[in-house]
């Protein structure tokens, strides 16, 4: 069964996160792929091969099914650009997601660095 990667940017992350999708299109193409909503969308018009599974946007509670998937052993990595520039409405909810890829020992990239460093693991 193919691994599961879940993709989440903040608002002003997605421009660098459909830029890193772009970059790893043919690697991120055998995976299944699952984001947030607006994230998502970002990512499959830069990425014309790419099929991701939209969730909810991450307001409206996109990033706590993510956590509910990790819970489920249904996630193998997190790409997560996190703006800590901005305020956000759902920032509880993205500290419970990222407590959550800690439980369950989630490799876990929070900016495109480390994001451009894990992908190559895969
Ligand atoms: P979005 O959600 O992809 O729907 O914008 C991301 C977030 O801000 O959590």
């Amino acid at each position: 069964m193919p691994k599961t990667f879940a993709l989440i940017a903040h608002d002003d992350k997605k421009a660098a996160m459909a830029e890193f999708a772009a970059a790893h299109e043919d690697v991120l193409s055998r995976f299944e792929l699952v984001a947030t909503g607006t994230t998502g969308g970002r990512i499959m018009e830069a990425c014309p091969k790419l099929k991701v599974k939209r969730l909810k946007s991450g307001p409206l509670g996109g990033d706590q099914q993510i956590g509910a998937m990790i819970a489920e052993g249904h996630i193998d990595a997190l790409f997560f650009f996190v703006d800590p520039l901005s305020p956000h409405p759902h920032d509880v909810d993205v500290k419970a997601l990222t407590r959550l890829a800690l439980v369950y020992d989630i490799p876990m990239a929070c900016n495109r660095a480390t994001a451009e460093r894990l992908i190559g693991t895969f």
